[in-house]
């Protein structure tokens, strides 16, 4: 089972529980528990106390890195805001829909381009590579899987993620990305004429 999602920045050390100060350092430590990530944040105090030995033989470890943690802003959320490519991966990670994982790929790989997001570590599971990014303004981790796109794909996942950046989510409409169309459901077959989407379903090359 993949585990797909992220996780926050901590506001307080996790070992010992003291909030964290604007512009303090910290370690994040993350380890695979098998079925989940799970992501540990502690003060520069703690790491030299409890983890900074033998960090890395720890069952599952993956990675560790230092940060330096930042306030977050207040901001006003704007609901009408036009979505961008990170306010997209958000919801898509939210989602946790196997039909956007392509999408969300694509869209990881452009923030990392564009410099808002890091690659910060690299692990595989169930021989599929999985990255792990980091946004440093918030700290957030994801993890995303590398869906191995293969080139005659891509212009799919890339016409789906115009799409969603263009319009959000649109129920009705299928993704043109969707892996495989099903079905007519058996109770709809006999019914009136439904509308048909005006795109024609992608057929394979
Ligand atoms: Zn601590």
């Amino acid at each position: 089972m993949i585990d797909w999602n992220f996780h926050s920045r901590a506001h307080a050390c996790q070992a010992c529980a003291v909030p964290f100060q604007d512009r303090q350092p910290y370690h994040t430590l993350l380890f695979d528990q098998k079925s989940e990530y799970v992501r540990l944040d502690v003060c520069d105090a703690c790491w030299q106390k409890q983890y900074s030995q033998g960090a890395n033989d720890r069952r599952g470890f993956i990675s560790h890195w230092q940060g330096v943690y930042e306030v977050p802003p207040a901001v006003a959320v704007d609901p009408i805001q036009k979505e961008t490519a990170e306010t997209l991966l958000r919801k898509l990670i939210e989602l946790n829909d196997p039909q956007y994982r392509a999408a969300s790929f694509i869209l990881a790989v452009m923030l990392e381009r564009k410099r808002l997001l890091k690659v910060k570590a690299q692990t595989t599971e169930g021989g599929q590579r999985v990255f792990i990014y980091e946004h440093p303004k918030s700290g957030d981790v994801f993890t995303i899987p590398d869906p191995n796109l293969q080139l005659n794909q891509l212009e799919d996942v890339q016409r789906q993620v115009g799409h969603l950046l263009e319009h959000g989510f649109a129920p009705v409409e299928p993704p043109a990305a969707a892996a495989a169309a099903p079905a007519v459901p058996a109770e709809a077959a006999e019914s009136t004429p439904a509308p048909q989407p005006a795109e024609s379903p992608v057929t394979g090359s």
